[in-house]
């Protein structure tokens, strides 16, 4: 049978596969995405960090985001009971995009799909990579074509994973490893919010911390167009209190929760909610020969910092730069210059979520009195900025939450 041969195949057409994409066909390399699904398409994750825009600058696609009319986000707001407090990403301590986007993300995967297309990405939607074999000299891919069942084979110098929650490589050469954070569940709706609390800034992502339940929390994230994405997370034995139905559970959820009821008062829920559970992951390595691991395809933490989105671009990022000097003709070592700087930042967001669900990070984000200084800290890491160690918060998270936390408790 025939075999194609390209440079670079990506696998997915989502965030980190896009802009991965157009790094390396900015720096002159051929690149082919396969994507199974036609776009748009509905992904979850659809409130952006300032950190991220980085990465979409980088691949020249700031113009084109900004340009599609997408609600601008300018931070994080978070109520549990009476507390209210947010901030706010233009008062970072480090400096950079103050503010960013809430999006829907068929709509916004869509604009950067088709900003790599025009940069000279080469794009087959509905094409499906079912089978790898790294163990010739070169990386063997079996892609399927969607619409006739069509299959043939394509051949690359290397493969870039970005197949998200698909986790194409893990789940083929046997890299997955569990979580080591327990397994959560989240169920979520599009509702058209008709809010007209004055309080309510649709410019935030709001977080709401269940009333009685700490761990259980939502997010409100309000759309350009008069409508808001709203979901709820927990544990997933939480759940089996809850109705089956699920519609009928998220609405219970949120009639608990008077702050927000508050401000959901006059919503049409108009659409069916969605559930997924077990979403966070791990894998034994981020790397091979011939192949690295992007974005959800590798380790997916915790929806609540809404870091999802930045951690694939970054990687993305990072990947697509070692692999132009590494197609250079450099010596490069993939575990030094991509996966434990990556993994840095990855390990400071996960000290912020363990903080959360363990409450230590809640008192800290609800504490009244904290000075300026150190919430420009905090907010910083809420705007992505998790790889500047130059933000103490960063650079010793455990022992600086720590120190935090307890004085806020006894404060
Ligand atoms: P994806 O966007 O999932 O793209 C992967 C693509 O690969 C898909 O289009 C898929 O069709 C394609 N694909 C898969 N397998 C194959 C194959 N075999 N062949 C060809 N194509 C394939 N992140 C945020 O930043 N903000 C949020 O507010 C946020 N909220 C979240 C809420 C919840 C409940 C959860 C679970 C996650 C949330 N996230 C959030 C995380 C976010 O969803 C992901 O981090 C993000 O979508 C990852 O992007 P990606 O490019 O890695 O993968």
């Amino acid at each position: 049978p025939e075999i194609e041969h390209h440079q670079i195949v990506v696998v997915g057409a989502g965030p980190a596969g896009a802009i991965a994409a157009a790094i390396l066909k900015r720096k002159g390399h051929e690149v082919l995405i396969l994507e199974r699904q036609r776009f748009p398409r509905f992904s979850i994750g659809e409130s952006l960090l300032s950190h991220c825009l980085d990465f979409v600058e980088e691949a020249g696609m700031i113009d084109a985001v900004r340009a599609a009319g997408f609600q601008t986000k300018h931070g994080a707001a978070f109520a549990w009971g009476e507390r209210y407090t947010d901030f706010d990403f233009r008062e970072t301590f480090t400096k950079s995009f103050g503010s960013t986007f809430q999006v829907q993300r068929a709509n916004f995967d869509k604009v950067l799909a088709d900003e790599a297309e025009r940069q000279g990405v080469t794009i087959r939607y509905e094409e499906e990579i079912v089978a790898v074999d790294f163990s010739g000299a070169q990386p063997l891919l079996s892609v399927r074509r969607l619409a006739d069942g069509h299959e043939y084979q394509v051949s690359c110098t290397f493969v870039l994973d970005a197949s998200g929650y698909g986790r194409l490589l893990p789940r083929l050469l046997d890299l997955e490893l569990p979580s080591n954070l327990p397994m959560r569940k989240a169920l979520f709706t599009h509702i058209e919010d008709r809010i007209d609390h004055p309080d309510f800034d649709r410019e935030k992502i709001l977080i709401t911390t269940h009333p009685t339940l700490r761990d259980v929390w939502f997010w409100t994230i309000p759309f350009s167009n008069g409508r808001c994405s709203l979901g709820v997370v927990g544990l997933a034995e939480r759940f089996d209190d809850y109705p089956e139905d699920k519609d009928a559970a998220l609405k219970q959820f949120v009639a608990e929760t008077p702050s927000l009821t508050k401000v959901l008062g006059n919503a049409v829920w108009d659409t069916p909610v969605g559930e997924i559970k077990g979403y966070s992951a791990n894998v034994k390595t981020l790397h091979g020969k011939g192949f690295a691991l992007l974005g959800n395809a590798a380790e997916f933490l915790d929806p609540v910092f809404s870091s999802g989105v930045t951690i694939a671009m970054r990687s993305a990022s990072m990947a697509a730069n070692l692999l132009h000097r590494q197609l250079s003709g450099e010596q490069v070592d993939w575990e030094q210059d991509f996966a434990i700087p990556l993994k840095r930042g990855v390990d400071t967001f996960r000290v912020y979520v363990e903080g959360w669900y363990d409450g230590s990070f809640q008192d800290v984000i609800y504490y009244p009195n904290a000075s300026p200084e150190i919430r420009a800290m905090i907010s910083s890491i809420l705007a992505g900025y998790a790889w500047d160690e130059r933000n103490p918060y960063v650079a010793e998270p455990r022992r600086r939450l720590r120190v935090l936390a307890e004085l806020c408790a006894s404060a």
